[in-house]
């Protein structure tokens, strides 16, 4: 690595802890989700409607999109949970919290280059490169 610096033990540890409790957090919401589905698809088949046109103006569309949107939720918590545990692997390998773009040469769009902002990673503990990085990433400049 052309830059050796890095986030200290102890404060990788804190990073750490806070990645571990979004797991636990993902892993509920994932569990209480799939309960959820179940327990819906059973209300709706001993549901019995004031009329016809409720059932399929209104209901029908409401429980599609509510398991549509069940799917879209388990589709991003489960990507986020792979981004988390992708996260705690970078901390057991010693390149968490280093900017992707600026591993090797750091770009310096910021003021902790190679390494992504404390603040930021608190805040978005998956994250993967520097707020300018990701900015010009995203708009293909780099
Ligand atoms: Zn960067
Ligand atoms: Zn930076």
């Amino acid at each position: 690595m052309a830059n050796p610096k890095k986030y200290s033990k102890s404060k990788l540890n804190k990073f750490r802890n806070l990645i571990q409790n979004e797991i636990e957090t993902v892993q509920n919401d994932m569990e209480e989700i799939k309960e959820g589905v179940i327990d819906s698809g059973k209300a709706s088949e001993s549901y019995v409607p004031d009329s016809v046109y409720s059932v399929h103006m209104a209901d029908a569309g409401t429980d599609s999109n509510e398991k549509e949107k069940n799917f879209q939720f388990m589709v991003r918590e489960n990507s986020y949970y792979q981004n988390l545990v992708s996260a705690l692997k970078r901390i057991d390998n010693g390149t968490y919290g280093i900017c992707k773009q600026c591993a090797e040469v750091p770009r310096n769009l910021c003021t902790t280059c190679p390494l992504i902002p404390e603040d930021r990673l608190l805040a978005v503990p998956i994250a993967t490169m520097c707020i300018d990085c990701k900015e010009k990433d995203k708009m293909g400049l780099l």
